[in-house]
């Protein structure tokens, strides 16, 4: 029950920390690796994935630390999983179509995840990109005020 506990609060706190590094690092220093995410794909993979296998490597040494002995770092390390798990599913597999599978929400939260991540893409860079969750998105309307007053503000001035 406890463990059960401890996944399911890792993959909340692991969406807060993927909106963090999404908008401060990828958007940020990170850059080089996850431009490639925001131009269109060459091939199977971008460099961006990069991100993945380092949050996977993670995973794997805690989960690695735990079953040596540290617990509960293994269930740490489980919910890192499920969340990559979930990541892939709703991010590269719903929004950007990375499988044959066709899925398009009509109603409802996922409805709600794909217009939000789409609306990420829409400015086609790095500067004034709105809504860096993963699993949540914000009300959609709110995402196109802020995309509209972001277009309006000089580059500096953005967020
Ligand atoms: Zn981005
Ligand atoms: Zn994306």
């Amino acid at each position: 029950m406890l463990e059960a506990l401890i996944v399911v609060m890792t993959v909340l706190a692991m969406e807060g920390v993927s909106i963090l590094a999404h908008k401060y690092v990828m958007h940020g220093f990170g850059w080089a690796w996850h431009r490639s995410h925001h131009e269109p794909r060459r091939g199977w993979f971008e460099l961006n994935d990069l991100y993945a296998l380092v949050f996977a490597a993670l995973a794997i040494a805690l989960i690695a630390a735990g079953t040596a002995g540290a617990y509960p770092l293994q269930w740490i390390g489980a919910g890192m999983t499920l969340y990559g798990a979930l990541y892939f599913i709703a991010h590269d597999g719903m929004v950007h179509r990375r499988w044959p599978l066709r899925y398009l929400p009509r109603r409802g939260y996922l409805k709600r995840l794909y217009q939000a991540h789409r609306l990420h893409h829409a400015v086609g860079g790095r500067e004034g990109c709105v809504s860096f969750g993963f699993l949540y998105a914000p009300p959609v309307a709110r995402l196109k005020r802020q995309l509209r007053r972001n277009e309006s503000r000089p580059p500096s001035e953005r967020q």
